[in-house]
């Protein structure tokens, strides 16, 4: 029997999950119902595009080729309501599409702000590919453009938009950048770089008012109540799961789509997969969110290969990113909390894990220079999490050492005082050790 496999969004989850169907079943029908019409596209690479680093064609990940041997059918529709008993999807466009299986791969969606005037032209987030062209068409005319938010997304909205020209003014509200994952002295160091590339920061403020005219945003009134002129009001305040078609239709969700370790939702046959799903941890009833792009493609891998018959279960790798601060190099590994609670995100951002939020017993700042730097936290035993900024050289073997949760306690020491010394070592030891497993 030809088996009807149906996905809602056509994010990486969604791409991955259709790849892992197509190699186990080559006949099955592949549909995929997205709001979206571009191909698959990277989402990270839109801050890329966004700052002139890439051009357009290099954000889409698959070749034409790649696509059409998929088979994949597209709709170009929202997904309003399923009919889980029915086993049918309902679109906007009043089509009804029965499935066998269905994923829901609907990702997240930048929250919005709350000010006096958040519905003016102008106001712009960054979800997708066609915001994107929508920021870089007001950065053509504009002359001045503020952002708001804390976390990855908008550093790179005031990066991206002042690489277009435009001259920016960076709102903080707390005082100091991404405080809840950078410590003192990290946030100072991408703070005075974006202040060097002629970016106007300006911590403890936000916005009360956007004033406009005719529907358009001219000016924002400040808590410091200074008005700043402008064309283009960017807002990155944090992002929420997209869980409103799953709770509209029945199934279960708390903050994400609820799923178990199979990623199946509470309904039969349905499953959820990437920045839309959530896992409860059995022991704690918690989950740790995360937005991250190698996340949901392995949840997606999941998802797909269990709709065909299988049962793998969904194991959470360290949630791991590298990303640019300011034209620095930082890869954040696990827990490393930086200290404070970040008063510019109403939640996760981007690129980011709750993870890292998690602050373990002790910290250890080990300063190389200027701003080559490592920050190690330490547990119990074994190393929590790790920041590497700038020098990304010992980043693989940090990794793995958090990875394995390799026991650090009779190094200790060396760890702390005398990092570069043990750390090829270590490294060299850790590779053995991989080498002996494997084999
Ligand atoms: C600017 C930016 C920078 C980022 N930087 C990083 C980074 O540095 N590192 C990192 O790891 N991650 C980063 N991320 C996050 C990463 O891109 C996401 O975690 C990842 O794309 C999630 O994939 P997904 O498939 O779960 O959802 P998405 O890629 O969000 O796809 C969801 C899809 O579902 C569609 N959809 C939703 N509801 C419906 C419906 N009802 N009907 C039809 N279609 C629907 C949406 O339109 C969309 O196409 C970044 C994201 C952005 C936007």
């Amino acid at each position: 029997m030809l088996v009807r496999y149906v996905i809602i969004g056509s994010g990486i989850a969604s791409l991955s999950a259709a790849e892992a169907i197509r190699q186990r079943d080559s006949t099955g029908r592949i549909t995929i119902i997205s709001e979206e019409s571009h191909d698959f596209y990277s989402r990270p690479g839109l801050a890329y595009y966004l700052r002139r680093d890439i051009p357009e064609k290099q954000l889409f990940i698959r070749s034409a080729k790649e696509i059409r041997e998929l088979a994949l059918e597209r709709i170009h529709s929202q997904a309003i309501h399923i009919e889980a008993k029915q086993h049918q999807v309902q679109l906007e466009n009043g089509q009804i599409v029965p499935y066998d299986r269905l994923l829901l791969a609907t990702g997240a969606l930048a929250s919005s702000p709350s000010f006096t005037g958040n519905h003016l032209r102008g106001i712009l987030k960054l979800d997708g590919l066609d915001d994107t062209h929508q920021l870089i068409s007001r950065a053509r005319k504009a002359k001045r453009a503020i952002v708001v938010g804390g976390g990855i997304t908008a550093l790179e909205l005031a990066e991206g938009l002042h690489a277009r020209g435009v001259k920016v003014a960076y709102l903080l509200r707390g005082d100091r950048y991404w405080s809840d994952v950078l410590n003192e002295e990290e946030s100072k160091i991408v703070m005075d770089r974006l202040k060097h590339e002629g970016i106007d920061l300006r911590i403890k403020t936000q916005v009360e008012e956007a004033i406009g005219s005719r529907g358009e945003i001219q000016s924002v009134r400040t808590n410091q109540n200074e008005i700043l002129p402008t064309q283009l009001l960017a807002v990155a305040i944090g992002v929420k799961p997209r869980i409103d078609l799953a709770q509209r239709s029945g199934l279960a969700t708390k903050r994400g789509i609820l799923v178990t370790p199979y990623l199946q939702t509470s309904a039969r046959d349905i499953f959820a997969a990437g920045d839309c799903a959530e896992i409860l941890d059995p022991q704690t009833g918690k989950s740790q969110q995360d937005i991250l792009w190698p996340i949901a493609l392995a949840q997606g891998r999941i998802a797909g290969a269990n709709m065909t018959g299988e049962e793998l279960v969904y194991k959470k790798e360290i949630p791991f990113n590298v990303t640019m601060l300011a034209g620095l190099k930082v890869a954040i590994i696990g827990q490393i909390g930086g200290g404070s609670q970040n008063d510019d995100l109403v939640s996760v951002s981007r690129g980011e894990s709750e993870t890292w939020r998690l602050l373990p017993k002790t910290i250890l700042v080990e300063s190389l220079d200027q701003i080559n730097r490592i920050r190690l936290a330490f547990g119990e035993k074994s190393l929590q999490g790790a920041l590497v900024m700038g020098d990304q050289r010992w980043v693989r073997v940090l990794k793995k050492l958090i990875l394995h949760q390799v026991d650090v306690s009779a190094i200790r020491g060396a760890l702390t005082n005398n990092l570069h010394q043990i750390l090829p070592r270590l490294e060299q030891k850790l590779n053995e050790w991989e080498h002996r497993n494997k084999t």
